[in-house]
């Protein structure tokens, strides 16, 4: 009897485990470290969603109960609030991570200034504006992604204004009908080419600073985007690593330097959007099913 892990119940992880199933794998398991599957789309309440693996547009939340929904009636196992940290944990043939990314806080950045309250990620926003929580009332986005633009909708939900973005690259990194949807219509500035030189404030936040000299008075600084692959599984098992996404290195069947070990999704991909790692996790199932053989 084969039976798969699949770490991290994501997109990627949850597409690959329908298929297994399909595929006529007898057991297969999705460990996901939080108390709910889904992912990042869980909490990203807004429509783009499963358009070339489940052939309808979809928010967020609606895609990831559709997948659940479909790993449930596939007989696979969700393992929800277990965190994987070694290979040992797992009883399985083979393994595939699907892990995903998560952006970089503050202290990653070395940004300089007070402590107080009021940083965010876009991440801990959404799942604050999904509570209901209020966040602030004048925030200053660092950063100029899609995932950036996407924060100002969502600080809008819950009352916050976005007075500024700011982006130390030369122009934005979205599509232009994002910025004119988002920050053009709700007239926020993209600054760019400049970068925060230091975040001011005693409890709260008062008032970023910037590389230019100017200043911004504000009560929430959120950082967005700048993503980093959720890799420490991959390097505790001690995976080469591709050093330009910083997630494991794999080749055209997503097999990683280890036997038996495969990864998907946008931890090799770093900033991919959600059908395509769904996609990831459908053509690896093939892949695992050969492997086995
Ligand atoms: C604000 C925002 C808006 C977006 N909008 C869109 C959109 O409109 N359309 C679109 O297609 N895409 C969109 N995306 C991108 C999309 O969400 C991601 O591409 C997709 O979620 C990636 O899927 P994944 O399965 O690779 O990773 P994730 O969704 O990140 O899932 C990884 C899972 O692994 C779990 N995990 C991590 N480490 C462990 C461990 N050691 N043990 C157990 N579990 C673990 C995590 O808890 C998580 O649940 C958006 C992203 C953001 C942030």
């Amino acid at each position: 009897m084969s039976k798969i892990a699949i770490v991290g119940g994501g997109p990627a992880g949850l597409s690959a485990a329908i298929e297994l199933r399909r595929l006529g794998v007898e057991r297969v398991t999705v460990y996901e470290r939080e108390r709910h599957a889904g992912g990042i789309p869980r909490h990203t309440n807004h429509l783009g969603f499963g358009g070339r693996d489940l052939h309808r547009m979809m928010a967020g939340p609606r895609y990831a109960h559709a997948l659940i929904d479909r790993v449930e009636r596939a007989g696979a196992e969700l393992r929800l609030g277990t965190p994987v940290f070694s290979l040992d944990q797992l009883d399985a043939d083979a393994v595939i991570l699907a892990t995903g990314v998560r952006e970089r806080p503050r202290a990653a950045r070395l940004v300089p200034g007070d402590r107080p309250a009021g940083i965010f990620t876009t991440g801990s926003v959404q799942q604050l504006s999904m509570a209901g929580r209020r966040i602030g009332t004048r925030a200053v986005i660092v950063g100029a992604e899609h995932v950036s633009f996407s924060a100002i909708l969502t600080l809008a939900h819950t009352g916050c204004r976005s007075v500024a973005m700011v982006t130390h690259l030369p122009r934005h990194q979205s599509y232009g009908v994002v910025k004119l949807a988002t920050a053009s219509w709700r007239r926020v500035p993209v600054l760019t080419g400049v970068e925060i030189a230091e975040i001011v404030g005693r409890r709260r936040v008062e008032r970023v600073v910037l590389s230019d000299g100017r200043t911004i008075a504000c009560d929430t600084v959120v950082f967005t985007g700048d993503w980093i692959p959720d890799n420490e599984l991959a390097r505790h098992i001690g995976l080469r690593m591709n050093p330009a996404i910083k997630g494991p290195a794999v080749d055209h069947a997503f097999r990683t330097s280890r036997d038996g070990v495969f990864a998907i999704g946008n931890l090799v991909h770093r900033v991919a959007a959600a059908d395509r790692c769904a996609l990831d996790g459908r053509a690896v199932a093939a892949e695992v099913v050969r492997s086995l053989a």
